[in-house]
C-alpha cells in the first residue's frame, strides 16, 4: 500500500471539491473516497454540502484520506485543504474558492485559460495551479466533466492508484449504463495525461489563505420582527451559467424569422425580444438575442429552430457576457 505525501496534524490528506450543482461534484467525490477505501487500503470519509436547488447553485465536496491505523472521527467541513479542485469558473464570482489553501496547496481548476490568468482571478500568492480543460474532453467524449477531473486529481494524489479508479469507473457504470464504461475510462486517462502544472514559489512566512465562512445575511438581529421577508421570491438576480456543460445556443440574426419556437421550447425565457416595423411597416416582435444568464444550455432552443438561426456553439471564457442581450424587466 502507498503512504499519503501530505497530512496535516490530524492525520488526514483533505480535499475539497468546488462545484455547481448538475456537474457531478457529488458522484466524484463518492468514488474518489471508494477509490481510497475499497481499492487502495486508506481509511476515507467523503460528504456535500448543498442547498436545495438541484442544478444552477454552489456545492461542496469533501474527501479526507488517512492511514488505516487512524480512525476518522472528523465529519466538519475541510477548511484548510491541501487540494481544492475548481469545477466551474463561474464560480468565482459568488465564491471564495480558494479560501483555507495550504501555501504549499494544489488547485485545479477546469479550464482553457493560461496559468497567470487563473492565479489572479484566484487571488493566491504561492502553490502549485493545475489546469485542465474537462469541459473540452466531455464535450469530445460526450461524457462529464467529473471524470476529467477525477483523472487530474488521481495525478495531483500521486499515492492513489489511477488503476484503482478505472476499476471503480467499470464498477459503478457497467452494470446499469455498459455503453458508459469506454467514453469514461478515455475521459479519466484524457484528464489523467493533459493536466498541466505550474508551480509559484511560496514566499518565507506564508500563511494559509484564511479561510472565510459564508454568513447568512438574515440573522436574529438583522430579521424584521415575525420572520418576515418582504422581497418576493424571485429569481431574477439567479445565474444559471453555471449549469451550462460546455455548449450554448449561438444566435445568427439573419437567418431568424422570428416565428418564437425557440421561445415556446425554452425552460428558462431566455429569448429577448422588441418591437419593430416589418418589410411593410406593420409592428411585429422581433428576435433580438439570448440573455445567457439565465441559459443553462439545454439546446432545446436549437433542436426547435427551423431556419438554422440558432446553433450550438462550445462556450469560450467571457463570451456569455459580451454576447448577452439583457432583459428588461419591468
Ligand atoms: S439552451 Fe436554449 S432553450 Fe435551453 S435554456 Fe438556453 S436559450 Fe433556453
Ligand atoms: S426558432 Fe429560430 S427562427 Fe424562430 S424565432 Fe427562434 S431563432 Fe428565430
Amino acid at each position: 500500500m502507498s503512504t499519503l505525501t501530505k497530512k496535516n496534524a490530524l492525520g488526514f490528506f483533505e480535499i475539497r471539491l468546488e462545484s455547481i450543482g448538475g456537474l457531478g461534484a457529488n458522484l466524484a467525490g463518492k468514488m474518489l473516497a471508494e477509490t481510497g477505501a475499497l481499492e487502495l487500503g486508506f481509511n476515507a470519509a467523503n460528504f456535500s454540502s448543498y442547498g436545495s436547488e438541484k442544478k444552477g447553485s454552489p456545492v461542496k465536496t469533501f474527501v479526507r484520506f488517512c492511514d488505516p491505523e487512524i480512525e476518522i472521527r472528523d465529519h466538519s467541513p475541510i477548511e484548510e485543504p491541501h487540494l481544492i479542485a475548481v469545477f466551474h469558473e463561474a464560480l468565482y464570482k459568488i465564491v471564495n474558492v480558494a479560501s483555507g489553501l495550504q501555501p504549499d496547496g494544489v488547485v485545479l481548476v477546469n479550464t482553457t485559460r493560461d496559468f497567470d490568468d487563473v492565479r489572479s482571478s484566484l487571488k493566491i500568492e504561492s502553490g502549485t495551479i493545475a489546469l485542465i480543460d474537462a469541459m473540452g474532453i466531455a464535450v469530445e467524449e460526450r461524457t462529464k466533466i467529473n471524470t476529467a477531473m477525477l483523472g487530474a486529481m488521481f495525478r495531483i494524489c500521486d499515492f492513489l492508484d489511477p488503476e484503482a479508479m478505472r476499476t471503480v469507473i467499470r464498477r459503478t457504470f457497467e452494470k446499469k449504463y455498459p455503453q458508459l464504461v469506454e467514453p469514461n475510462l478515455r475521459t479519466f486517462d484524457r484528464g489523467y495525461n493533459e493536466v498541466e502544472f505550474k508551480t509559484y514559489e511560496v514566499p518565507e512566512g506564508s500563511q494559509i489563505k484564511p479561510f472565510k465562512r459564508v454568513q447568512s445575511l438574515l440573522g436574529y438581529k438583522t430579521q424584521l420582527p415575525g420572520g418576515v421577508i418582504a422581497a418576493q421570491g424571485n429569481s431574477i438576480l439567479k445565474d444559471l451559467g453555471g449549469s451550462r456543460a460546455g455548449l450554448l445556443p449561438e444566435f445568427h440574426a439573419e437567418k431568424c424569422i422570428n416565428c418564437a419556437a425557440c421561445d415556446n421550447v425554452c425552460p428558462d425565457y431566455c429569448f429577448v425580444w422588441e418591437s419593430a416595423e416589418d418589410k411593410r411597416g406593420r409592428l411585429q416582435q422581433v428576435l433580438r438575442g439570448i440573455d445567457y444568464q439565465y441559459c443553462k444550455g439545454c439546446l432545446k432552443c436549437v433542436e426547435a429552430c427551423p431556419s438554422d438561426a440558432l446553433t450550438s456553439l462550445r462556450e469560450e471564457p467571457g463570451y456569455a457576457e459580451l454576447n448577452r442581450v439583457t432583459q428588461v424587466f419591468c
